[in-house]
Formats: C-alpha cells, structure tokens, sequence
C-alpha cells in the first residue's frame, strides 16, 4: 500500500503575510504549505516546539504585528497560519485569527473527554498487562505523576497514562485516540526530552489510507512509526515474556523525483525498538535515515560520481549493456539536472568528444578513447574539438597535468600548439570560437573549474 501527500493551504487565509526570523526573509506561504505533507507536519511541530520552548524567540511571525505564527491543520488536512493563541489579540494586530482556533478549543474539550473512555480505560490496562507480562520491565505505573526538571523556577509534571523503567530508561505510554492537540503533543514531547524520558504513542488500530489529523501529528513526527496494542499482542506479550505491540512503519520510495511511502506491518517487541530521547522518537524502522539515502541517489554530488564513473567504465564501449546503463543514468540526471540535457546516445559524436576530452584531462589519462596516453588526447582535442579548448585547458590545469604532459610531449607538438591556440583565442580566430553548449553539464563534472565556465568567455 502506497501513499504519496502533499500539503496545501486552506482556500481562505488570514494570515499571508508571514516573516522568516531565521534569515529575515517574508516567506512564500504558497510553496511552504505546498510541500510533501511530511515536511510541512514537521515544520508545523517545530514551529509549536520553538515557541514552547523560549516564546522571545519565535521562528515565523506576523509581518503585519510580529506576533508568533501557528500553523493549523484543519479537518479537510489543509493548513493555514493564525496568531498563536498565546499572542492573539495582545499585539493590535487589525488581523484577528480568533474564531480559527475554536476548533481546536472543541479538540481539546473532546480530547479531555476521551480520555477516560470505556476504550481508553481498556487500552491502558492492555499496555499495563503487557509491561507487567515483560521479564526486562519494572513494575508499571498507571496514572503516576512523573516529576520533571524545574523549567524557569516553575514546578513540571505530566501524568503519563502508563510508565515504566526498562533497564535506564524511563517509558511513559499515553494512549492516542481519535482527537489529540497539537500543542499538548508538543508540551509532552518537549517535558520528556528535557526529563530524558522515552514517549510510545499508542493507538487503537491504525488504517495508513485513512488516517486523521491526530495521528499524523503523531506518527510523521516518530520516524513514521506507529504502534498499536490489542488482546492479541497482549498473548503475544504473556508468552513471550516481552511486551510485544504491533507496528506500523512507511518505508520510502522513489519514483521520479518523488517519495513515496509503503506501508508495513509488523509484530514488534519493545526491546526492539530504538529510542532516541533527544529527538523523541521511539521506532521500529529509522524511516528519516532511509530516506535521506534515497534523496542522497539523485544528489549533485553522487550523481557526479556516476557520471564519471560510467564514462570510466563504458566511455569507449559498444555495448548494448553501455547503452542500457547510458539511459539509466540520464533519466536521472534529467529529473535532478533539467537544465542540462543530455543526447539520448553518449556516442553522439560532439557530446561524446567534448566530455572525453575534459575527463581525460580530469583524470590525467584517456577516458572515451582508446588511445595510449592523454598525450594523444591531447593531438584529438587540437584537430577536432577546438571549440572545447578552453574547458579542456582549464581542466588540465586544474589538475596539475603539466609536468606529465610535457614528459609524454617528446616532439614538442603539444608545447608548439599550446602557442598557437593562445594566439587564436587572443586573435579571435573563428576556428577557436568556443561552443558553449556543455558548459553547464562542465560546471557539474568537474566543479574545479566552475568559475572559469561562469566568466563564459565568448566573441
Ligand atoms: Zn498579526
């Protein structure tokens, strides 16, 4: 089962006007709230868990009365800035975003309410059960005040539904079920951070394609992990004396230049976990690493390496697999690269010359030829690609090929022709003009010369 989501903004919006205080800058609220859904529910607690934690120093404000922003998520998934709620109507600001968060007002009445639900009650024993079933935990604790760290001289606590010792480390376990607020999410996740505890999240069954905003809240934030306890992980915990949960992990994807996330299922124990107080993430599958691997395949710098690493390896091939290889690598390139395009076949005959001749100097030996010594390059680039001279000479120089160059120059064509492509260029010699076709896709193979690329010497 895949999911792909993007974020978008409510049709109406009060606030538009918004300040980035991390660089001055007004923001573009249209593409921020336009981004894969994951990134903006991050950024959404960030912003909640920057201002929780010192309110002189909010991330985005109002441009209109530099108030701190909210962002809500409303029931339709869409998300709009307001005032935090905090700010609202102290700064007379001619914008009120008051009636916005009514709703989060009934959340927070329904959350209240729901919990101590006849569903509440049962998961809490479920999680109760299953911690006194497991032969690593201590005795658990229902409803017991856990004391934090005094923050500014004031006195915290939260009263986590479950809490329990594991070797060192402290768990609480709050039962999520369908409403929750975002800032009472924040509020915990930041208690236990500073208290070094470990929060478990854990829902009463869990459907990827359906779920609500109160999960999301939850589950993008934790690795997008999600774990959910019933009668039967509770056998499950009893016969093998460790608490067992059930876990719902995304496992992302690659399509084009988009993630897309699978959704697993799978029957976990809590010692398999990992947890991460710091961060505040207790998870099964390290979603956030894996995905950054898969964003690192189609990075500038990576992508470079294959490049060159195709043309070490196929620049002088035949071979149908060469060409295989070839479209697989453009296709890449072209989705991380549009502004530099590339021939469908890296044998067409200026593409393949022009690139040959600047990673063979880049490597100090024939790449895309089969000939001895980059020497011999050297006479290929003077007889037929004179309008890629200077790209050709900047990489030599870059990489330090003179000293070998002139040992393999023994007839001193090299060091005759080097004089004379000095004098075309000075004389502007329309056999010399240059072609700057490939310069971007230059820029990008060996940045070493970018800045001699970007002067773009021309006549
Ligand atoms: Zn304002």
């Amino acid at each position: 089962m895949f999911t792909y989501d993007v974020a978008q903004p409510t049709d109406q919006m009060l606030l538009n006007e918004i300040l980035n205080l991390d660089n001055g800058e007004p923001l573009d609220v249209d593409t921020f709230l336009r981004r894969d859904l994951v990134i903006v529910i991050q950024d959404r607690n960030e912003l909640a868990g920057r201002y929780a934690r010192n309110p002189n120093q909010p991330w985005l404000v109002c441009r209109i009365c530099g108030g701190a922003v909210m962002l809500v998520l409303t029931q339709q998934r869409r998300f709009h800035f307001r005032h935090h709620p905090d700010e609202e109507g102290t700064r007379g600001c001619p914008i009120s975003t008051k009636g916005a968060f009514s709703a989060d007002q009934i959340n927070r009445m329904k959350y209240n309410a729901a919990k101590e639900s006849a569903a509440h009650l049962r998961l809490k024993g479920i999680i109760r059960d299953s911690l006194y079933a497991d032969s690593a935990c201590s005795e658990p604790e229902v409803e017991k005040v856990w004391r934090g760290m005094p923050i500014a001289d004031r006195a915290t606590w939260r009263k986590p539904d479950v809490q329990v010792y594991r070797k060192q480390q402290r768990f609480a376990f709050e039962v999520q079920l369908s409403t929750t607020f975002l800032t009472e999410i924040v509020g915990r996740r930041e208690f236990y951070r500073v208290n070094g505890g470990a929060i478990v999240w854990v829902f009463e069954g869990f459907n990827p394609q359906e779920n609500r905003t109160a999960e999301q809240d939850i589950f993008y934030l934790n690795n997008l992990n999600v774990f959910v306890v019933n009668e039967r992980t509770l056998e499950r915990s009893r016969e093998a004396k460790r608490m067992a949960l059930t876990c719902w992990y995304a496992v992302p994807h690659l399509k084009g230049r988009m993630i897309f996330n699978e959704w697993h299922e799978e029957e976990v124990f809590l010692d398999q976990l990992t947890v991460d107080t710091e961060q505040q993430l207790v998870y099964f599958y390290d979603y956030v690493t894996h995905r950054k691997e898969l964003e690192e395949t189609i990075a500038p710098a990576r992508l470079r390496q294959e490049f060159h690493d195709f043309w070490l390896e196929h620049g002088t091939s035949e071979e149908p697999e060469a060409d295989l290889a070839w479209s697989e690598l453009r296709e890449r390139m072209t989705l991380a690269m549009p502004q530099v395009s590339l021939p469908r076949s890296f044998h067409e005959g200026r593409f393949h010359g022009a690139v040959s001749i600047v990673l063979s100097a880049r490597y100090g030996r024939p790449i895309g030829y089969r000939l001895p010594r980059l020497i011999n390059v050297t006479n290929t680039a003077f007889d037929y690609y004179k309008a890629y001279l200077l790209p050709f000479g900047w990489t030599l120089e870059a990489f330090h090929q003179a000293e070998s160059l002139a040992s393999q120059d023994t007839k001193k064509t090299w060091e005759k022709r080097r004089k004379i492509i000095r004098e075309a260029l000075r004389s502007k010699d329309p056999a010399y003009r240059q072609d700057l076709k490939y310069n971007r896709l230059f820029a990008f193979l060996v940045p070493e010369i970018k800045e001699e690329l970007a002067a773009e010497r021309h006549w």
